[in-house]
């Protein structure tokens, strides 16, 4: 997650197949392409998989927290779970009948997160939901064409979803001073609220890190930092003169 790159899923899942191996896809991000039929293609083979995870926290726009897990086989999921003291027996009629949460997973008590998923899809719909994931992946790619045209801006990965890695690129700096260029930079534009993006290592080199996942982002916003973060890195490389 890193850089947003995707598995081979197809070949992962023929090698589980062939290993008898579960085949757990970790789909944070990437699982939710499957929303927008432009990009679903990019994770084809995800529907074979034994279990999926994905967060509604990450890229359906919704606050803190709540991720999710789908298991295919209702049974397996319930052994790996269901665990019965005589406090939990269960029963066919009465205050004991009905689900256990306890069975599916290691909490028995939980609140009721899945109230405001069930509300956002049925606010904006699946399609909608869709389109401003499109929409994100078409900003990072904007953001992508941004940093490649300019010289003084390096893409430190290729663009496969909504995550842009790149970092400014003093002339004649390399290595750790670089890096350490970078570090400062990041922080006063975080600091001076333009832009708040994180960071990552990519081979060893330090780089800035967008993860675009918000549906109020503007193309204005990936320009706005853009320029930012050319200010700020020119002013840095003068500084060292
Ligand atoms: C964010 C992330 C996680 C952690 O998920 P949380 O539900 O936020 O704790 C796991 N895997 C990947 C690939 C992620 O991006």
């Amino acid at each position: 997650m890193n850089t947003g790159a995707i598995d081979d899923l197809p070949a992962l899942a023929d090698l589980a197949v062939a290993e008898r191996l579960w085949f757990h896809v970790d789909g944070a991000f990437g699982a939710l392409t499957c929303l927008s039929p432009e990009l679903r293609s990019l994770v084809a083979g995800i529907e074979r998989a034994d279990s999926l995870t994905f967060d509604f926290h990450k890229w359906l726009y919704l606050p803190y927290e709540i991720g999710v897990v789908l298991v295919r086989e209702p049974e397996q999921h319930r052994q790996a779970f269901s665990l019965t003291p005589e406090y939990l027996v269960h029963g066919e009629r009465g205050l004991a009948a009905g689900l256990w949460f306890s069975d599916y997973r290691v909490q028995l008590s939980r609140g009721f997160r899945a109230l405001k998923a069930w509300m956002h899809l049925k606010e904006h719909g699946v399609a909608k939901l869709g389109r401003l994931i499109a929409q994100n992946v078409a900003q990072a790619r904007h953001l992508a064409a941004l940093v490649e045209h300019e010289s003084e801006l390096e893409l430190m990965a290729p663009v496969a979803l909504n995550i842009v890695c790149f970092r400014y690129r003093a002339p004649g700096l390399d290595g750790p001073e670089l890096d350490a260029l970078n570090q400062e930079l990041l922080i006063r534009l975080q600091e001076g609220g333009v832009a708040a993006p994180s960071s990552t290592r990519l081979r060893g080199r330090y780089s800035l890190r967008a993860a675009i996942t918000n549906h109020r982002s503007r193309r204005e916003d990936f320009d706005a930092m853009v320029a930012e973060v050319l200010r700020i890195g020119r002013e840095l490389a003068g500084a060292r003169g």
